[in-house]
């Protein structure tokens, strides 16, 4: 693969670095040996790489296991306490926040309702929350690595700190990154909803390990994040994967983005309400939303028969296009709707190879529940390669 820019010796630190605490995250203890066959970085690399991460604290050796043959191997984990993160979320009805360790482990939590909010209520909402999670749990507050926000989308603007969410009312042209940042004082990572919790998954769910797969995340609308190549997809204004105002039913039901049809409309849990006749959804707790989608059953068989097919042509087209290992169905619908809508599609159309025996099914649903994007959130200032806090991290502790 070629990538357009070219890459500093700096920018490949940060991306080896982020490869290396990876690989250990996700498959626990491993040798210098082992990190290098896992990653294909040499042997040199590795070394140096795992020998700033001992030093800053955020990897630590285990006791060295004596082998029949040849020199004693030290297998390296990560230390938990060599870094703390914090993952907030802002939907329409609810902010949340985590703060986690470096192995992911949520080590406290904050949950406020509120009403769709400006960014005036809710900025200042973020900044208490991420106040309150820093004193839930005592932690050395030098190792905040940052605090990480998934929103929904679409974006306007460029660059990942500034990004301007324009689906929630009153958004537009708002910087949410520099705003939160000035009142947090750390490095801050804004992200679309859907790609976060494709990063969620891929740390904690039934996506760990795979290097090609799309998320579709369906909640009030459906929209999907996508790991390609071992790489988030993410798109020149990380609107890749909107894929809820795709036209499946040309001059169809009208849609918020101004045209008719979209696939928004007929597959997401915006539409299974609508199904259901609950007109303002906003007027009710999640939880009883909840309860009235898993109570109602044969009600919703309606909206599965009309949802089917919408979604059949979707996984073709996201298989056609991206050659993705699986699919993932998560978000916030609940689980057993997500089954009942995965059970609906089948028979799904023919792959593009119907012979191929797959180890992995072309469908799954997701494992990591509501906290996908939360969590994905919170490892967004882990894994971010431009976080100057790590530069931080090097300094001599006193
Ligand atoms: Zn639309």
């Amino acid at each position: 693969m070629k990538a357009i820019s070219g890459t500093n010796l700096e920018q490949a630190k940060a991306h080896n670095r982020r490869v290396v605490i990876e690989a250990i995250r996700t498959n626990g203890p491993l040798s210098r040996a082992a990190i290098a066959r896992l990653t294909a970085l040499t042997a040199q690399t590795v070394s140096n790489i795992v020998e700033e991460l001992e030093g800053s604290q955020l990897l630590k050796p285990d006791s060295p296991q004596k082998l029949a043959r040849g020199q004693p191997i030290t297998p390296y984990s990560i230390n938990p306490d060599g870094a703390y993160s914090i993952g907030l979320e802002l939907e329409r009805d609810h902010a949340a926040g985590v703060l986690t360790d470096l192995s992911g482990t949520i080590r406290a939590r904050v949950t406020r309702p509120i009403d769709p909010p400006t960014p005036e209520q809710a900025i200042p909402i973020l900044a208490a929350i991420s106040a309150e999670l820093q004193t839930a749990f005592p932690f050395d507050r030098n190792r905040l690595l940052g605090v990480g926000i998934a929103m929904p989308g679409r974006y306007a603007a460029e660059g990942i700190t500034s990004l301007t969410p324009i689906a929630l009312p009153g958004w537009q042209h708002y910087e949410v990154g520099p705003a939160l940042e000035r009142l947090v004082g750390v490095p801050v990572l804004v992200e679309n909803d859907a790609t976060a919790a494709a990063i969620g998954e891929r740390l904690y769910g039934v996506a760990r390990g795979l290097s090609s797969f799309v998320y579709l995340f369906l909640g009030g609308g459906i929209g999907a994040g996508m790991f390609l190549d071992g790489h988030l997809y993410r798109g020149s204004r990380a609107n890749a994967g909107e894929i809820g105002h795709i036209v499946v039913e040309p001059d169809g039901l009208p849609c918020v983005c101004g045209k008719r049809g979209c696939l928004d409309r007929y597959v997401s849990l915006g539409a299974a309400y609508e199904h259901l006749k609950i007109d303002d959804p906003g007027a009710y707790a999640v939880e009883a939303l909840d309860a009235m989608i898993e109570e109602a059953g044969p009600a919703l068989d309606g909206w599965l028969d009309a949802a089917a097919e919408p979604m059949r042509r979707t996984i073709d087209f996201l298989e056609l296009a991206f050659d993705p290992q699986t699919i993932v169905l998560g978000g916030p619908m609940p689980a057993g709707l997500l089954a009942r809508l995965a059970a609906r599609m089948e028979p799904l159309y023919p792959p593009v190879d119907p012979d191929e025996e797959r180890r992995i099914a072309r469908i799954m649903i997701a494992a990591t529940g509501k906290d996908t994007s939360i969590l994905g959130a919170a490892a967004l200032p882990v894994f971010s390669e431009t976080n100057p806090q790590f530069a931080v991290l090097q300094k001599p502790i006193a």
